[in-house]
């Protein structure tokens, strides 16, 4: 039964009861927000039609169950899935790190959370190829949250939107086709679909990463790796700066970049000494892919009954996606049942402050990214710096240390690292650091 009643001023729209919420995509934006939707529903007495739909098959291992990420999740993150009063499946986590090694050339500096929290490494779908299947996959565990908080799935591919009178109707391979009141895009940044929102929407602009997955045995990783995840700066110009994610026993290699080649990872296997040393020797790579990820903004993410979340509307820049994808499904939810489903209203209460949360925040995060990244490039330098970080913090100066985490790992806003970073004194710590190597 659908308890629509006549739609009259458009500026004030609201979701009314039995009306029924489309979201393309189940990955950690979709599934984000169907369980913030849910839950706010119920809260409110108040009951709606959610139904997401993927492509893909999170449990399957290989490409068909990967959602191409690290999967490097921190305590802020697991901490918001807490709240929401959901379980928090220890089978989804692959390995526990205490923190990130950055390395320099010759030297390395191990980065901790000052509280010591620990970053748990998981698996987007069911693992490399040769994976059995016994991994518990992190979208899928998602995705099983939200269908038990009353989201139903649809396991298809949408392949046209449409608007209706009404809504959206999406249309799927065969000619099937489903109207629904509202529409959420959380597809991504990998997906052709964005070509067919229509209302002005454009993709935000985006890098060519690579990653690879490389078998390591689990005393490789407990001895060598130390079972932290380890950012090494590139030697080639198209990689930006490596990482190394271990995952049960394997290894993601991520190279970070504007356009990387998988051959531009192979290159810097064979010339960059740091990233060789931390890696098995003669290991094959089992499987790799090549994953857009947002730099930028997108434009005109929202219109009356529809928006798109996640890494398809903004990100944080260069980390913390999958809580990024948490925070703009969020506000989302909370705009809808709280404003209603107008342009106006998601103007006012979804865009607006997703802009406010990340936008400006990642301008700092460039400035952070290009100080640091040309120190730690450096060869001779990087090291004097990366030794007196070591001696800074072993007499009980932490400030380079807490800003390596920050920039690298962190989930602090990148503002409030600038401010410390960019302080005249940790400036001047800097410049004598680096003066020392010269
Ligand atoms: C190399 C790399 C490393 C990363 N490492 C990390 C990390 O360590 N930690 C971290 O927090 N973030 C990391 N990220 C970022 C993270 O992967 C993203 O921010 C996050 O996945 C975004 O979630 P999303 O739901 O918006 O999009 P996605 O995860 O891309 O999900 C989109 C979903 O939409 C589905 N879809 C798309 N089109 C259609 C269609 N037409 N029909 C049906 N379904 C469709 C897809 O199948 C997919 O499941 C990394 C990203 C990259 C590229």
């Amino acid at each position: 039964m659908n308890f629509r009643a006549r739609r009259t001023d458009p500026a004030v729209e609201t979701l009314r009861d039995g009306e029924s919420i489309g979201i393309i995509g189940a990955g950690p934006a979709g599934s984000f927000f169907a369980l913030h939707l849910c839950t706010l529903l119920r809260k409110a007495g108040r009951h709606a039609r959610v139904t997401l739909i993927d492509r893909k098959v999170f449990s399957s291992s290989g490409p068909i169950g990967c959602n191409m990420c690290a999967g490097a999740i921190g305590p802020s993150i697991v901490g918001k899935i807490r709240e929401l009063s959901v379980v928090f499946d220890k089978r989804v986590i692959s390995r526990i790190a205490d923190g990130y090694e950055i390395h320099g050339r010759d030297v390395s500096v191990t980065v901790r959370h000052p509280e010591r929290g620990e970053i748990y490494t998981v698996f987007r779908g069911g693992g490399p190829v040769t994976q059995a299947g016994e991994t518990k996959s992190f979208d899928q565990y998602l995705l099983d949250s939200a269908i038990a908080t009353g989201a139903e799935f649809i396991h298809e591919r949408v392949e046209g939107i449409e608007k209706t009178p009404d809504g959206y109707r999406l249309t799927f391979p065969g000619g099937t086709a489903r109207d629904f009141d509202f529409l959420v895009g959380a597809f991504g940044v990998n997906s052709s679909i964005s070509g067919k929102v229509g209302i002005g929407y454009v993709p935000p602009e985006t890098w060519h990463s690579v990653q690879a997955e490389i078998p390591a045995g689990n005393d490789f990783i407990v001895e060598r790796l130390r079972n932290r995840i380890h950012i090494i700066p590139a030697h080639g110009r198209n990689i930006r700066f490596l990482a190394i994610t271990p995952k049960e026993d394997f290894l993601t290699l991520t190279g970070i970049g504007e356009h990387v080649k998988i051959s531009d990872l192979e290159n810097e296997r064979s010339v960059n000494r740091a990233l060789a040393g931390l890696l098995p020797k003669d290991a094959g790579i089992l499987c790799h892919c090549h994953p857009q990820l947002p730099v930028g903004v997108a434009k005109n993410p929202y219109s009356d009954r529809m928006a798109i979340v996640g890494d398809a509307f903004i990100s944080r820049y260069l980390k913390n996606g999958i809580e990024s994808s948490h925070d703009t499904a969020c506000i989302l939810a909370e705009a809808i049942i709280g404003h209603g489903v107008s342009k106006a209203a998601l103007n006012e209460h979804f865009y607006r402050p997703c802009l406010r949360k990340f936008r400006y925040d990642n301008l700092w995060g460039k400035a952070l990214f290009g100080v640091y990244e040309s120190v730690l490039r450096k060869g001779r330098l990087s090291d004097a710096y990366l030794r007196s970080v070591i001696s800074d913090s072993a007499a009980g100066n932490m400030i380079q240390e807490r800003i390596l985490w920050s920039v690298f790992a962190g989930d602090a806003p990148y503002r409030e690292i600038a401010r410390e970073a960019f302080h005249p004194r940790a400036i001047w710590e800097l410049a004598r650091s680096l003066s020392r190597g010269s």
